[in-house]
C-alpha cells in the first residue's frame, strides 16, 4: 500500500491510498480498542471488522455529530474501561470520521485514533487534515478540534456499496482537487465525464488517491488554514449558502459554487470561458447540479449568517487556470454584485 504522511504542530498522520478493510488489524498493535461505525457501515462490512473488538454503532446521518452524540459514546467508552494507552477506530463517512476524531481528542484529553474511510467524500477530504468538529445548534462544525488520526486507511473495497447520490457528492470534491492543484486529475475525470456513465470509466481508487494527495500536499504547507489551505474552499463559500438553503448535499452545493466562482474568475479576468465549458461539462458528466434557482441577496444573506465571525470582506477562492487557485477578499457589496452575474 502507498502511503502519504502529514505531519505539523497538530500531530502526525500516515494516510494509506487505495486500502482494503482487512488491513486495518495492522494498526491495532495489541492496545486497548473501540471502532465507532453508523448502521449503514456496520450492516455492510461488520464481518470484515477487526475481530473481538467492541462495537459502537450511531444511527446514519448528521445527527450523529451531535455533542449528545459525542456524550454517550464517552460514556460508553467508560464502561469499556478505554484508557490512556487505547485507540478509537472509526469506519465510515465523514460524520463518522468527525465524531470519532473529537470523541477521540476530548476523551482523557486525547486518546489516539485512525479511521477507515468509507465514502468518496471522506476518502479524500473529511478523514484527511486533522479537522474534527461537531455540530452545534444547527451551526456545522462549531465545536472541535484540529488534531490528526495515527492512521486514515482509503478503504478502496468498500466504494461499490455507495449510493449512487454518495458517489456523484464526493465527486464534487476530487473534481475540485483537480482544479485547485492537479492538472492531470482534472483532465481524467474530464475525458471519463465525456461518457454516458462517467463512473464506468473512472478507476475511483486512482482519482480518490490523486485527490487525497493533494489534499494532503495542501495540508502540510498549511495545517491551520491560514493561506494555502483556503484553496480547499473553492466552491464552499456559496456551496455552503446553497446547501443551507436548498437543503442539499454538500458536494452539491460545492458544484454549483465552484461554477459560480469560475464565472466570478472569467469577470475578474483570470481564465477564459473555454475553462468554463470544460468544468460545466465535468461536474455535470458526473450527475452534479450546476445552478440552483437563489438570488444573489438570500445567497450572500446566507453566507453572513455562515461567517459566523466579524469580517469586513470574504476570502473568495478564484481559478487562475486549471490546476492553479488563488484567494482574492471580496468587500459584501462587491460580492454581492459579483453573485448577482455568477447566479445568473
Ligand atoms: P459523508 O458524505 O460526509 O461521508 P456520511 O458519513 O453521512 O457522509 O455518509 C453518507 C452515507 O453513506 C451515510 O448514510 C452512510 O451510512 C453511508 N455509507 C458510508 N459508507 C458507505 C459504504 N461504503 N457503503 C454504503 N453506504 C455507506
Ligand atoms: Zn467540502
Amino acid at each position: 500500500m502507498n502511503s502519504l504522511n502529514i505531519s505539523g504542530e497538530a500531530g502526525s498522520s500516515e494516510i494509506f491510498l487505495n486500502g482494503k478493510l482487512d488491513d486495518l488489524n495492522r494498526f491495532i498493535k495489541n492496545r486497548k480498542t473501540c471502532i465507532i461505525t453508523d448502521e449503514n457501515v456496520h450492516h455492510f462490512y461488520k464481518d470484515q471488522f477487526p475481530s473481538d473488538i467492541p462495537i459502537i454503532v450511531v444511527p446514519a446521518g448528521e445527527n450523529s455529530k451531535t455533542i449528545e452524540s459525542a456524550g454517550s459514546i464517552h460514556r460508553k467508552l467508560v464502561e469499556l474501561e478505554m484508557d490512556r494507552g487505547s485507540l478509537l477506530i472509526g469506519i465510515g463517512g465523514g460524520v463518522i470520521t468527525d465524531l470519532t476524531g473529537f470523541v477521540a481528542s476530548t476523551f482523557l484529553r486525547g486518546i489516539a485514533f485512525g479511521f477507515a474511510a468509507t465514502t468518496i467524500l471522506a476518502q479524500v477530504d473529511a478523514a484527511i487534515g486533522g479537522k474534527n468538529g461537531v455540530n452545534l445548534d444547527g451551526y456545522k462544525n462549531l465545536v472541535g478540534i484540529i488534531r490528526q488520526p495515527e492512521f486514515v486507511l482509503i478503504a478502496a473495497d468498500t466504494l461499490s456499496t455507495l449510493p449512487r447520490e454518495e458517489l456523484v457528492n464526493g465527486m464534487a470534491e476530487v473534481i475540485k482537487c483537480g482544479l485547485i492543484a492537479d492538472i492531470e486529475l482534472f483532465n481524467i475525470l474530464a475525458d471519463a465525464a465525456k461518457n454516458e456513465n462517467p463512473f464506468k470509466h473512472t478507476d475511483l481508487a486512482l482519482v480518490c488517491g490523486m485527490a487525497a494527495k493533494v489534499k494532503v500536499d495542501v495540508v502540510n504547507i498549511d495545517v491551520f488554514e491560514k493561506g494555502v489551505r483556503r484553496h480547499l474552499n473553492l466552491g464552499h463559500t456559496l456551496g455552503h449558502a446553497i446547501e443551507k438553503l436548498k437543503k442539499i448535499p454538500h458536494g452539491f452545493g460545492v458544484s454549483a459554487g465552484i461554477i459560480a466562482a469560475a464565472k466570478i474568475s472569467i469577470k475578474e479576468g483570470l481564465i477564459s470561458k473555454d475553462v468554463l465549458k470544460v468544468i460545466t461539462e465535468t461536474l455535470g458528466g458526473y450527475g452534479l447540479p450546476l445552478s440552483y434557482n437563489i438570488t444573489a441577496a438570500d445567497a450572500m444573506d446566507a453566507i453572513l449568517k455562515d461567517k459566523k465571525r466579524k469580517a469586513d470582506k470574504i476570502n473568495l477562492v478564484l481559478l487562475e487556470n486549471i490546476g492553479k487557485a488563488t484567494v482574492k477578499p471580496f468587500g459584501f457589496t462587491e460580492l454581492e454584485n459579483a453573485l448577482v452575474e455568477a447566479l445568473k
